[in-house]
């Protein structure tokens, strides 16, 4: 079962997990089309990207698979999730700390992220409404969704109390 390493505790209902089959054959066939090349470095990267349930930095990755294997350099594993994003299997964030974060892309497995301003923490979450409401907004407007986004920034629990334990000691 996954091992859960990261101390990033999930608060909630965790979201659909993407489906990795589908995505990792979507793959096959984006690479074939494209005709580009599997070499042994690339696959190192994708297995490590999908084995992983964060939103990886091209740092996170490089460091995850420079165990294994310690010649990667960054150009590679930068030019292989511009791939995997190119083709449609990992979305790109941009949550504010300059960072570029990966995930693997699967519209049924869709959720929106709460970021942590004070630690970086990202949560993520799920909520039929917001979905609903927002084909209802776009529908008014005559308008076809074709994607969203939603990123509530703040402070997360954790850091809350944090603070809160700091003040009552003061
Ligand atoms: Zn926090
Ligand atoms: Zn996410």
């Amino acid at each position: 079962m996954g091992e859960d390493e990261s101390g990033a505790a999930r608060i909630g209902s965790a979201p659909k997990r993407p489906n990795v089959e589908r995505l990792r054959s979507e793959l096959d066939d984006y690479m074939s089309r494209q005709q580009l090349r599997s070499t042994e470095q690339r696959r190192l990267i994708i297995d490590t990207f999908f084995e992983s349930q964060e939103h990886m930095t091209i740092d996170d990755l490089l460091a995850v698979v420079r165990r294994s294997d310690a010649k990667i350099g960054y150009a590679t594993v930068y030019r292989t999730m511009k791939m995997l994003a190119a083709g449609g299997i990992a979305h790109e964030h941009r949550f504010g700390d300059g960072f570029t974060r990966y995930e693997l892309a699967d519209d049924d497995a869709h959720h929106d992220h709460l970021i942590c301003e004070d630690c970086g923490g990202i949560e993520e979450f799920e909520e039929p409404l917001i979905e609903e409401l927002q084909e209802r907004i776009a529908e008014r407007y005559g308008f076809t969704v074709r994607d969203h986004k939603h990123e509530l920034y703040g402070q997360c629990r954790e850091c809350r109390m944090k603070a809160n334990a700091g003040n009552n000691k003061g």
